[in-house]
């Protein structure tokens, strides 16, 4: 999962990338970068945080009035300062590229591009194979000069060579800046123009809250398999360059994105709260005795609210989050990932003593959280703890941007509800049903038939991922946990 931003303006645009990125931080808080152009390409690229990556020096280095920025979270692969976006290329113009998602035929791009066109592929970085494979697209179709159709035939290339989801912004230079999406549309990609300056500056991000946040208005996303243009004259132009059914990513609304933010004519607030309201009836129909519901911070917060609300319930904060503790998803090895559950969420006693307590969570991926969270919640004298996650169960890893487990590391993986339970600890635990799921996602935007819900079901709707890459990608995270168990030692 990652974060993509592009700005292209006609003032200095290095302050509006750093705040924009810093409203795409979830997305990725494994590495950053910004590049802006004014004549040249400036970079600054490194590991760790937004915050911690840009300084005075750096930033005062950013010159230019066009910018592509980027927010990293490995999904295959550890992960490393060589692999963070954008990244750029120069021939047949000056290029550069920043995405979301993730390439299927990664590892076979990068050898044909090697044998058949002497390309080097320096990074594990996806991007860069969509950008070469790009750019060897419109050296053949602007030998003269760029022009939309030419880009949008560049475009075309990429579509019948990069399997995989990818929403990608490119910038040429002095040409124009483009972006595009896969023809799924798996991953969001949303545009905007800002009409305050004589020009407008016309921005694309991976969520609506950055444009909005930066200024932007007219706010709308960019079609699946179709792309949009700003030329060198600023004229506007956009194309449906492939058809295929729309399948966005659901995990985008059940954890990953911002409540605050609109992906595909659906508030990710909202969303949540529908969850909530569907997941509500089965808890009801379970008939537990419930006295308290306490979410799980921050995304399941609006489902716990709906679902005390509808069952008239209690609803209580009983367990604190420490904001400045990272991620416990990707901390190396799992005895430091407990430990560090315990530092980031705290229970509070008193709402706990002596309670039938409902916790209401996202998701249960391993069982670590869940599993944390039940113990302190029984040493703070709860009488009974119910686990309810208002995702279905998690079985299949995803191959399009979401760092999912290998199959043998889901808890949900060959077990039911009961199983599960004992193994996390809980008297009961309730997952939401996967067409209420969708059916609740739906709710605000019905004309999106069906969504991506690869990691639920199974079924990857791009058709193009086979067993063997499924194996191959499971060995790799095997491979890098490993590792990271082995690092964990000397922790
Ligand atoms: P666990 O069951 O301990 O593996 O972690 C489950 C928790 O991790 C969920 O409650 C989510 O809040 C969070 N989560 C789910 N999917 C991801 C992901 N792909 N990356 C990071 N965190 C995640």
């Amino acid at each position: 999962m990652c974060g993509v931003l592009g700005i292209f303006s006609t003032e200095p645009v290095v302050a509006r990338m750093y705040a924009g990125l810093l409203t795409l931080q979830h997305r990725g808080q494994d590495s950053a970068g910004i590049l802006t152009y004014d004549g040249r390409f400036h970079e600054k690229k490194g590991n760790g945080l937004v915050r911690d990556i840009f300084d005075e020096h750096n930033i005062s280095r950013l010159q230019g009035a066009v910018g592509l920025g980027h927010t990293r979270y490995p999904t295959v692969g550890a992960g490393s300062g060589e692999d963070a976006q954008p990244f750029w290329v120069n021939r047949p113009y000056g290029i550069a590229a920043a995405h979301n998602g993730n390439v299927v035929n990664f590892f076979e791009l990068k050898k044909e591009l090697f044998e058949k066109s002497h390309k080097i592929i320096n990074s594990n970085c996806d991007v860069e194979v969509i950008l070469n494979v790009f750019a060897e697209g419109l050296e053949r179709s602007s030998r003269r000069e760029v022009t939309a159709e030419s880009v949008f035939s560049a475009i075309r290339h990429v579509y019948k060579r990069v399997k995989g989801a990818y929403s990608v912004v490119i910038y040429i230079a002095d040409k124009g800046m483009v972006a595009f999406r896969d023809p799924y549309g798996v991953r969001p990609l949303l545009f905007g123009c800002d009409r305050r300056q004589m020009l407008p500056d016309y921005g694309f991000a991976s969520e609506s809250v950055t444009l909005d946040l930066l200024g932007f208005g007219e706010i709308r996303d960019v079609p699946p398999g179709s792309a949009i243009f700003i030329d060198a004259n600023r004229a506007v132009h956009e194309a449906r360059l492939q058809a295929a059914p729309f399948k966005p990513c659901i995990f985008e609304y059940i954890y990953f994105a911002r409540p605050d933010s609109y992906l595909n004519k659906i508030n990710v607030y909202q969303a949540r709260v529908d969850l909530g309201r569907t997941l509500a009836r089965t808890i009801q129909k379970s008939g537990l005795p419930i006295d308290v519901v306490v979410p799980v911070p921050d995304s399941s917060r609006p489902a716990a609210i709906e679902i005390a609300r509808l069952l008239k319930l209690k609803y209580r904060e009983g367990l604190v989050k420490n904001r400045y503790i990272g991620r416990t998803f990707i901390m190396p090895g799992d005895s430091v990932r407990r430990r560090t559950i315990r530092q980031k969420l705290n229970p509070i006693v008193d709402v706990f003593q002596g309670q039938r307590v409902l916790i209401v969570d996202d998701s249960i991926v391993r069982g670590n959280t869940s599993r944390s969270i039940i113990q302190m919640v029984r040493q703070s004298g709860a009488r009974s703890v119910y686990f309810v996650s208002y995702s279905a169960p998690l079985t299949y890893p995803c191959v399009y941007g979401i760092d999912m487990q290998t199959r043998s590391e889901f808890i949900a993986s060959g077990a039911g509800p009961e199983e599960i339970a004992a193994r996390i600890g809980a008297d009961r635990v309730i997952y939401q049903d996967r067409r209420d799921m969708e059916r609740a996602v739906r709710r605000q935007n019905p004309a999106i038939r069906s969504f991506c819900t690869a990691c639920f079901s199974g079924e990857y709707p791009t058709g193009d991922v086979s067993r063997v890459y499924l194996e191959q990608i499971e060995q790799e995270r095997e491979e890098l946990r490993r590792r990271q168990k082995e690092l964990a030692l000397k922790f």
